[in-house]
Formats: C-alpha cells, sequence, structure tokens
C-alpha cells in the first residue's frame, strides 16, 4: 500500500532534476557507513541520470582534519564513486551562511542567546528531575541580547507545530515541534553549525533528495522547519538502516568500524566492496549477490532498500572478494600484490606466479598471499617430523632417496605438477601412500601442514626441490 504511494512521488522530483550529496564530516577516516551511504546516493543518481555532489562538511574546526579529508576523497575515488560536482567545502562558503543568519535575525525568527554552559545544564538537570524530555526553555528569546553578548543564534522553533514527511524507506514520520527547543544554528556569524549549513547548502545545491543514514532522522523536522523559515522547498528524504555488527549491536566493532583504506590495504577489491556494500540494507529481486557496479545500478530502487538493521557479515565479504580474485590472472593479482605488499615480499616473480596458480583458489584476500609465500620457507625442523606415524627412519630415507632419484631424471622445462604426479605416484602406490608422500611433503616444506608436495615442487622448481629433499635425507 505505501510503496504505491512511493510509486507516485518518487523517483522525478517535482522540484526539478534529480541531485543528491554525500556530505562527509572529516572527522574520521572514511568507513563503511559512509561509503554506504555514498554509494546508495551515487547508484541512485546513475539510475535516474542525475548529479551526485561531494560536499565537505568542515565546519568544526576543532574535529576536522585535512587528513581526514584527503582519505576521504581517496577512498571515494578507489571505490569509482565519481561525483560531478564538488568537492564543496562548507568552511569556504561562510559567506553565503552569514546572509542567511542575518535574514533570520532581521526577520525576528532567530536571537542571541546569552545562556552559559553552566546555565543550560542546570535547566536540563532540572528538567530530568521533574520527568520532562529536556530540551532548552527558549528563555533568552524574548530579551533584546548584543551580539557580544551572545553564546549562540538560535532558531525559533514555531510552538505545536505538526511536521509531517514521508521518507522513501521508512514511511509517513510525523514529529511535534513542541519536543525541540530553540535550535541552535551558529556560534556566530561566522560560524554556522550542521543543521543550519545543512539546510542552506541542500538549497543552494538544489539537492532534490536526500538520502542519508538513519541516525539523521531527529534532525530532519529541524531541518525542515528552517526550510519553511527561509521559504525553500522541501527535498525528498530516504533514510537508511543502520549497520549491525554480526551480534545485532550497532556497528562499532573490529570489521564493520574500520576504515576502507584498511579494508584495501587487507587486499580486498574495490569491485568487491562496492558490491558488498550494496547488499548492506538493500538487494535485487532475484537474490542475487555477485554482482557488478553496472549491474547494481540497473537493478537499484530505493524501495528495496529494508528499513531493518543490516547487518555486517565479514564471512560474506570474504566470500565475494575470493569469487573476485579467482576471476583474476595470476599476473594480475601479481601486480597489486607487489603495489600492496612490496616490502613484506621475499619471492622472485616466477616463483610467485607459480604459486597463485596454485594458491588462488584459497584465497580470500590479496593479504592471504603473504601466508602462502610463508609455507615457501623452509624452517629448522625436528627430523621426527618426516616419519610418517611409526614408519622407521630407514624407511622413510628409503622413500626419500627413489623420491631424489626420480625427481633428478626429471627435465627442468617439464618440472610441472601434473608431470611430478605422473612420474612419482606409481612409487607412492609401490611404497604406500602416506609413507611416501608425507615425507616428501615434509621434506619440501618443513611444516606438518602445507600445500601438497607436487604444488609444493612445481613453485619451488627443480634445484631447491632437491636441495630440500637432501637436506632432509641428511637429517635422517
Ligand atoms: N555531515 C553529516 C555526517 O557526516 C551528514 C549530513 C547529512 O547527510 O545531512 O553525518
Amino acid at each position: 500500500m505505501f510503496s504505491k504511494l512511493i510509486k507516485l512521488i518518487s523517483p522525478i522530483s517535482p522540484i526539478g532534476p534529480i541531485r543528491v550529496r554525500i556530505a562527509p564530516s572529516p572527522t574520521g577516516y572514511l568507513h563503511i557507513g559512509t561509503a554506504r551511504t555514498a554509494l546508495f546516493n551515487w547508484l541512485f543518481a546513475k539510475k535516474h541520470g542525475g548529479k551526485f555532489i561531494l560536499r565537505i562538511e568542515d565546519t568544526d574546526l576543532e574535529r576536522s582534519d585535512k587528513k581526514y579529508e584527503k582519505d576521504i576523497i581517496d577512498g571515494l575515488r578507489w571505490l569509482g564513486l565519481d561525483w560531478d560536482e564538488g568537492p564543496h567545502r562548507q568552511s569556504e562558503r561562510l559567506a553565503i551562511y552569514e546572509k542567511y543568519l542575518q535574514n533570520l535575525l532581521s526577520e525576528n525568527q532567530a536571537y542571541y542567546c546569552a545562556c552559559t554552559k553552566e546555565t543550560l545544564e542546570k535547566e536540563r538537570q532540572l528538567q530530568i528531575k521533574k520527568g520532562e524530555a529536556p530540551k532548552y526553555s527558549g528563555r533568552c528569546r524574548n530579551f533584546k541580547i548584543a551580539p557580544e553578548q551572545g553564546e549562540i543564534i538560535r532558531f525559533k522553533i514555531p510552538p505545536a507545530e505538526k511536521i509531517q514527511f514521508l521518507d522513501l524507506i521508512r514511511g509517513p514520520i510525523i514529529f511535534d515541534s513542541s519536543l525541540i527547543g530553540d535550535l541552535a544554528i551558529a556560534k556566530n556569524l561566522q560560524t554556522p553549525l550542521y543543521n543550519f549549513a545543512v539546510v542552506i547548502d541542500d538549497y543552494e545545491m538544489k539537492i532534490s533528495h536526500v538520502i542519508r543514514g538513519e541516525d539523521h532522522i531527529a534532525n530532519t523536522p529541524k531541518q525542515i522547519l528552517l526550510q519553511r523559515a527561509l521559504n525553500f522547498p522541501e527535498p525528498k528524504y530516504a533514510h537508511l538502516p543502520l549497520i549491525l555488527d554480526p551480534d545485532r549491536s550497532k556497528m562499532s566493532k573490529r570489521y564493520s568500524a574500520t576504515s576502507i583504506q584498511e579494508y584495501k590495504e587487507r587486499g580486498y577489491l574495490p569491485e568487491t566492496l562496492v558490491n558488498f556494500i550494496a547488499l548492506l540494507g538493500w538487494h535485487p529481486a532475484d537474490d542475487q549477490e555477485k554482482m557488478a557496479a553496472s549491474e547494481i545500478i540497473r537493478k537499484f530502487s530505493l524501495e528495496r532498500i529494508q528499513k531493518a538493521g543490516a547487518v555486517f557479515d565479514i564471512q560474506k565479504l570474504n566470500w565475494l572478494n575470493s569469487q573476485y580474485l579467482k576471476e583474476k590472472s595470476e599476473s594480475e593479482l601479481w601486480q597489486k600484490i607487489k603495489e600492496l605488499y612490496d616490502k613484506k615480499i621475499s619471492i622472485q616473480n616466477e616463483a610467485a606466479l607459480k604459486l597463485l596458480k596454485i594458491g588462488k583458489l584459497r584465497m580470500s584476500k590479496l593479504e592471504d598471499f603473504l601466508s602462502l609465500q610463508e609455507s615457501l620457507t623452509l624452517p629448522d625442523y625436528d627430523s621426527n617430523l618426516l616419519s610418517w606415524k611409526n614408519t622407521h627412519k630407514e624407511t622413510t630415507k628409503e622413500a626419500l632417496r627413489l623420491a631424489q632419484e626420480v625427481t633428478r631424471t626429471i627435465l627442468v622445462h617439464e618440472f610441472n605438477q601434473k608431470n611430478l604426479e605422473n612420474q612419482l605416484m606409481p612409487l607412492a602406490d609401490n611404497q604406500g601412500r602416506g609413507e611416501f608422500l608425507w615425507p616428501l611433503r615434509v621434506a619440501l616444506s618443513g611444516k606438518d601442514k602445507s600445500p601438497g608436495p607436487f604444488e609444493l615442487m612445481e613453485v619451488l622448481g627443480k634445484e631447491e626441490s632437491l636441495r630440500r629433499i637432501n637436506i632432509a635425507i641428511e637429517k635422517l
């Protein structure tokens, strides 16, 4: 029933072309939540031929930092979420906000408030004691307070006004203005605060749809009241569901709160993240999971976004990434691994490509290459490890001698998994598979767990394989 209503009013906006924005505050690194908001706005713009705008909300001078701005911009670029306009910075638009502040002040829709933090805190405590929901009492509303004495500029919230809006995801939402105290909109004419600057910018940038996290729902009625006071048209709103950790608590823990940069460093591909993040609160009608961005754009609609929280499932992220890795050639993967882990790489190109050939299906992120590589280094192991179960040392030694003999006869350019298997498996069948293959594998890896002996031999090459078998024989 409600979806019919939405269809009537969406997606084409009566107030002009579709223009959406991502408006991050540079007070922290780009994390999954902001990336998801950016992605959904981007998808919506792409789907409907609209514009996607990047606006940096850096009015909080104490908490904003250029390093965060850079991280956010780099992260959005890496994900491929290209914007059509921006980055606009609120810190570069102060004259615009000042003009509107002056208007509100001169129309007596806003006023300077002289209440100190201590006064406000006392007032709050008193209200709590009386069992009332705390809000600013409006104490300074009717005084003429000079700008120099003002602690803050407040907007007069009209009393007992119903504010109703149709959230494109959540349905009709109603607030009562009597629950909202006069709103702090600026510290002074040069320092606007969040709710005010957003309203001015959304208007000036002709934003048609505000698509943002559910944590902003309580700001929406305040912003609508400001729009009414300033005679601005009201954009449409869509509030995205919360992202939850696997235990269904609000996103905060290890994985979901991690910055996008960290996912990049651990070897997740941008196409994986875009695909995975798109599924945080949305899914296509056919329930397909692995989708390229172009396919997501085709299938995307606001109507298919859920209201319930979206659980962040790291297993699913790993699975998706392994699917994307599988499709890449070994040389493509090797290129990326070198870019990411240059200093940690200890093997040569040729061995690496062979290792990727045998190991790529076991990798869920590029970082896993480092442990694969680790499986190639020969530690100083105990000779007892070489014998399978209770096999006698001499029997083990004999098995390794046989293996050594046959291995010597295989030509270097034919030294691959398949040939090795063809030549050595008859011996294994003769000697007993455990008795033959176990010591060979341990001789090659020096570990109780590793890839199989033929895989290892192909990667190590003839010379190194023979050297390791020899070391084992000498240990015995
Ligand atoms: N700057 C706000 C934030 O980072 C977003 C504001 C908005 O989308 O309206 O949460």
